[in-house]
Parts: structure tokens; sequence; C-alpha cells
């Protein structure tokens, strides 16, 4: 079997690049193992424009935000069924400092912040003494359906094969790729942290980030709005169920689920939340992220038939629409990467190869 690119992976970004190159009138086969928790899986599928406790502008956002909206939009059409909503955050300030702080940054003229104008209506639901403000626009993937009916498509289609990659078991020249019976010329690594450990891209500033979430059936909440207070986001999900996270780990050891984020995320849930609410399962997964904050997308410098479409760390619903479309076109018609994305920012550490 001949395609023009093999791609591995099939989270967020191995996804939106797979339909990326379809819609280019690419052949594509997709390699996924089919794990049950990933990374995609376990998000929550914000799409939140200000970051941080100093709520600054997220990097390209008023780039980011419209072309994820139509890229989500359009795609979900495609599905058959929505993937892409508009729900706003109410940001629950949990002290008087982070009530300063957020007014003080919309006086500064950030346009996504603004103050709840009815915040009587959530008295019924939450316990809070500081007031509520709001992030807007902000948007909810649903990651979740996106990846099943994608995974689909390209199953009936026959374009996915379900199983684990073996980096052993491919050969890799100039021209391109085979692999267990099929040709490409090009492979494209979509693996998210499995990138970390392939001898091609394992230099790259790799910066591994232990997440936890926790899904809670919130009986009575409306499923209308993004509920935040300090670092803990309650979030319409699948199922009927809330997403409550997420904890950010840079040092961890291990990555089971642990008894101190579920214990910090119940003590919060029972202080700020007037209605009862049922843990229904704790995820945890590793997030791809690297030390400069900027997605990977490209081919390597030295081998032309190899590429990377990775390092989302904690945004990947915004980054991927875009660079997925970057990487594409630049597959396709040669167009530039924005350069600090493009992976041939790590020429040098890519040059001294660790095989
Ligand atoms: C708790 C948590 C909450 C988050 N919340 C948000 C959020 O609200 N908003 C947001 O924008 N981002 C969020 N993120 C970040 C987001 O999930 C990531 O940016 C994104 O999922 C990365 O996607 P990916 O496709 O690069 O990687 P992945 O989702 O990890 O996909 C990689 C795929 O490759 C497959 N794979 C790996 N190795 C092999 C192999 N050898 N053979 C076959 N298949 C293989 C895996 O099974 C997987 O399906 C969150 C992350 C976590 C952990």
């Amino acid at each position: 079997m001949e395609v023009d690119y093999l791609i591995i992976g099939q989270g967020i970004c191995g996804t939106l690049l797979s339909r990326q190159l379809l819609q280019h009138g690419k052949t594509i086969m997709v390699i996924d193992e089919g794990s049950p928790l990933s990374c995609s899986k376990a998000a929550g599928g914000i799409i939140n424009p200000v970051t941080g406790k100093r709520l600054v502008s997220s990097w390209l956002i008023d780039q980011l935000l419209p072309f994820a909206w139509d890229t989500y939009t359009s795609f979900g059409a495609e599905l058959g069924t929505p993937i892409i909503q508009r729900s706003d955050i109410l940001d629950f300030y949990p002290i008087q400092e982070t009530r300063s702080i957020f007014i003080e940054r919309q006086e500064d003229g950030n346009e996504y912040l603004g103050l709840e104008s009815d915040e009587e209506q959530w008295a019924e639901y939450f316990r809070f003494n500081y007031g509520i403000g709001k992030i807007a626009p902000c948007m909810l993937v649903d990651i979740g359906a996106m990846l099943s009916k994608w995974r689909q498509r390209l199953n009936e289609g026959y374009m996915l094969r379900q199983e684990k990659f073996d980096l052993q078991q491919c050969t890799i020249t100039n021209d391109g790729v085979v692999y267990k019976g099929v040709k490409a010329k090009k492979i494209l690594f979509c693996d998210g942290v499995a990138s970390m450990h392939n001898p091609y891209f394992d230099r790259l500033p790799w910066s591994a980030d232990k997440g936890e979430a926790l899904a809670v059936s919130i009986p009575g909440l409306p499923a209308t709005q993004i509920y935040k207070q300090g670092n803990i986001s309650i979030v319409p999900w699948r199922s009927g169920l809330f997403w409550v996270g997420a904890a950010h780990d840079w040092k961890f050891t291990d990555m089971q689920p642990s008894a101190a984020f579920r214990k910090r995320v119940e003590e919060q849930l029972n202080y700020w939340l007037k209605l009862p609410y049922t843990v229904i399962d704790h995820l945890v997964a590793q997030r791809p992220a690297n030390v400069d904050r900027k997605p990977f997308a490209g081919l390597h410098p030295l081998h032309p038939a190899v590429g990377i479409f990775n390092g989302m760390g904690g945004k990947g619903c915004s980054l991927a629409p875009y660079f997925a479309h970057q990487f594409a076109q630049h597959l396709v018609n040669g167009t530039p990467i924005t350069p600090v994305v493009d992976v041939c920012r790590y020429r040098k550490i890519l040059s001294r190869e660790s095989f």
C-alpha cells in the first residue's frame, strides 16, 4: 500500500493534521494504539483567551480564537455533530487580591475581561464573597466526540491502523518510509509525549507536565458556563458530567492519580459548591509541553522524510487548528511555518543525533 503521509497518533494533533492533508487531496494512513486515556482524552477542552494569575492575553490569541471557532464548526458539520460551543468563564475571585488584579487588567484594556452583571443568579449554586469576573469569549471543544467520530471516518476509509507503532520496524530514508507494508513519502509524528523518546526528536527541550482532573456528576448545575475559582475550573463535559481540574506537576515521579490532588479539589468544592456532587473518575495524563511553550511543527532538518506536530502543552485546543493548517500548507505548497513554531528553530540540537 502506498500513501503520501504516514501519521503516528490520533490525538488532537493527528486528527486535525490528517483532516487538513485529506482536504488537500493527499493520501494518508494513521496509526494509533487507541489507548483509553491519552492527553487529548483527559483534557477539559477549554479555549481560554487569557493566561495565568496575571491574566495576560494568550500568545497569538486574536488569530487563534476565530480560526479555532471556524475549524471546529466546519469539522463538526462534516462529522454530523457539533464539537464546539461558546462557553464563557465565570471567574469567582477566591480572595480580594485576585479581584483587584482582574479589575486592574480590565481597566488596562484587556478586552477579554468583563464583569458578571447578575451575580445573584449564581448564589443558588456557589458560595462566593469577592464577586465574579467574566472571561469572554471562551470556547469549549468536545474533544471526545471529535476523536471518536474522526476515528470512525478513518476506519471506514481504511485509513486507520489500531496498533502500537514500533520505530524499530520502520525503514526511513531521505526519499520516504516503509512500515509493515505501507510505503509513504513522509512519516509525521503526532504521538504526544511518546515523541520525547523518539531518537529523531528526543533532544527537543521537552518539559513533561503531569495533569490531573476529576470527572464529576453535579445534578442541577447549569451546563452553560465554565466556572472557575483560583486554579480549579468546573467544565461541562461529556456524558452529562463536569470535568474539574486541572493540576500541573513538572516534578512528578509516577503517573498514578494522586490522593493529594483529589483531596485539594474536594476541599475546594466542599467550600465553593452548594450542590451535592459525586466523583465518577480521576483522570491522569502527561501534557506534551516544552520549555519555550510553543508548538513543534515541521520536518526534521536532517531527515526530510520525518516530521513532527506536537508540543501543544496545555493549549492543544487553540493552537492545533491554526498550526495544523499551516503545517499542511507547508507540506503541500512549501509555504513557511511561523519561525517560533517551526521545529527547525532547534536545527542545532536536532543535528546532534541520539541514535
Ligand atoms: C488534565 C489535562 C487537562 C487539559 N485541559 C486542556 C484544555 O482544557 N484545553 C486545552 O487546549 N488543552 C488542554 N490540555 C492539553 C491538551 O490535552 C494537549 O495539548 C493535547 O491533547 C495534545 O494533543 P496531542 O495530539 O499532541 O497528544 P495526545 O493526545 O497524547 O495524542 C497522541 C496520540 O498518539 C498515540 N500514540 C502515542 N504513541 C503511540 C505509538 N507508539 N503507537 C500508536 N499510537 C501512539 C496516543 O495513544 C494518542 O492517541 C489538557 C491536558 C491535560 C493532561
